[in-house]
């Protein structure tokens, strides 16, 4: 025979009476026999013991005895067979109290009763309650230890038992339990609200931004239909290798339909619209069509930014920007409205109506 199966967690499982505050004992139970197989005593200690709640909280010893013919000790007729002084009783738990188990053995002369947990519980123990048992110190043991002690005794094996006081575990009062169990549920609540406030606040915030970002399309739309759109003729000064449409990077050619800036800069319209639809400003100086100035907005730790604040610079200072102004009416204007804001301005407003954004 091996060694027996040590516990390495007892789980204790309490009934608690409302306002009671109930402290559980657990007890040290130390198992002794001689191994058949090597003839060598085997020792095994475990904290897997509880003491009853009416049993007095003492070190038992002896010989561990199993009752017969019942080995639940409930029949009227319960014999122990003790070759040794003191002995122990081992008896399984169910089918009458755990007193009338208790009385059985003490009636018998038993120092100690140990009463192992139904099958199927493994480890597990309970408190139990045994009124009337007298100085009969009585613990209950899981079921896996109980059953292997009993197999050791049924194959013959002198078993001996040593019960020690190991400590109380506890106390476990009620209203700690009533505290600890609100507190979890607060906590939960909190957290699960905090949770659906968020997700709220991020669909509202992701609603007005759709929102916002709808009106300002419709406002920039607005915006670029007033921009000046013309074709690119032979004589353009934008024909020069010098310039080139900076969303594309490709030059402009004639017959090219460009979108001229309030800041001055040049783009192919079918490259700059989508532009400025998602960004309202000129990708070289920032100029924003919607404010009417330049945005500062961009971060100007951008090296691309940088680079095109640069390229910027050095279009807007090029004296043929000047002419811009001057030559426009010899463009042809592809933009209706923008044309028709030009005859107004030259025709001084007269009979003109006025275009907002
Ligand atoms: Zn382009
Ligand atoms: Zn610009």
């Amino acid at each position: 025979m091996g060694d027996l199966t040590t516990p390495q967690q007892t789980t204790f499982c309490s009934k608690l009476h409302p306002g009671a505050s109930i402290i559980i004992w657990t007890a040290n139970v130390e198992v002794s026999y001689i191994s058949t197989g090597t003839n060598q005593t085997v020792i095994n200690t475990c904290k897997c013991g509880i003491y009853g709640l009416d049993s007095p909280l003492q070190r038992a010893f002896g010989s561990v005895v199993l009752p017969s013919p019942d080995p639940l000790a409930c029949f009227s007729n319960i014999s122990f067979t003790v070759t040794q002084q003191p002995w122990i009783a081992l008896i399984k738990r169910g089918n009458c109290s755990h007193a009338e188990k208790i009385r059985a053995a003490q009636e018998e002369g038993a120092s100690a009763v140990v009463i192992y947990n139904v099958d199927g519980t493994g480890n597990e123990t309970s408190t139990m309650s045994h009124p009337g048992t007298g100085s009969t110190v009585a613990i209950m043991i899981g079921n896996v230890l109980g059953t292997e002690i009993a197999n050791l005794i049924k194959s013959g094996t002198e078993v001996y038992m040593d019960i020690k006081v190991a400590g109380p575990h506890g106390p476990v009062s009620p209203l700690w339990i009533y505290i600890m169990s609100f507190t979890f549920f607060a906590i939960t609540v909190i957290i699960l609200s905090y949770f659906i406030v968020i997700v709220f606040k991020r669909l509202y915030r992701n609603q007005q931004l759709r929102i916002q970002q709808r009106e300002l399309k419709k406002v920039a739309e607005k915006a670029i239909a007033k921009l000046q759109v013309r074709t690119l003729r032979r004589t353009d000064p934008v024909l020069s290798e010098d310039y080139s449409c900076a969303v594309c990077i490709d030059s402009f050619k004639r017959g090219d339909v460009v979108t001229n800036l309030p800041c001055r800069h040049v783009f192919h319209k079918t490259c700059i619209e989508p532009w400025l639809l998602e960004h309202h400003t000129c990708p070289m100086c920032k100029y924003d069509i919607l404010k009417g100035e330049v945005s500062f907005s961009t971060d100007v730790s951008d090296v691309k930014y940088f680079y095109l604040m640069i390229s910027a610079a050095i279009q807007v200072s090029d004296p043929i920007y000047e002419d811009l102004d001057t030559r426009k009416k010899e463009h042809v204007y592809e933009n209706p409205t923008f044309e028709q804001e030009q005859q107004c301005s030259d025709h001084q407003g007269i009979n003109c109506q006025t275009h907002q954004m």
